[in-house]
């Protein structure tokens, strides 16, 4: 018994809650947009009915700049989903809009000097065609 290798593991698909289109639809176009507040201006993620800071449920899909600094993270030996082979990282990104994202350096591999650099958000087209939003170091260190 032998694994088929040639056959890409499917990535799992965004689980689509009530306000999840319009992020999943903008990384699609690579252009990812968050929710920004129509009263007080503040971006949220994940997408939610109302503004954190505010409570207004007035917004509007408004793409990030793209850049960020690394928080934390941290990097998996395991194995949980086929699409994702271990060893693979996973880290929190702090936008430049204030929300915070988990993703992945792509490009380099994290280590102890990573808290705080400052990463780019670029898009990975993953073997089965999905898009994902990403994150490499900032001038590819
Ligand atoms: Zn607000």
């Amino acid at each position: 018994m032998s694994a088929n290798i040639e056959t890409a593991a499917a990535t799992p698909r965004p689980v689509m809650g009530l306000y999840d289109r319009g992020f999943w639809d903008s990384v699609r176009e690579r252009r990812m947009a968050l929710q920004k507040c129509a009263h007080c201006g503040a971006f949220r993620y994940p997408p939610g009915p109302t503004c954190p800071e505010c409570l207004s449920t007035e917004y509007a899909w408004t793409p990030v700049a793209g850049g960020g600094e690394i928080m934390s993270w941290t990097v998996f030996h395991r194995g949980y989903l086929p699409a994702y082979p271990p060893p693979y990282n996973v880290m929190v990104v702090r936008l430049d809009e204030g929300p915070f994202m988990v993703s992945n350096l792509t490009g380099s591999e994290p280590n102890g000097h990573s808290i705080g650099q400052r990463v780019r958000l670029c898009y990975e087209t993953m073997p089965d065609g999905a898009i994902l939003p990403r994150f490499e170091l900032e001038g590819g260190q």
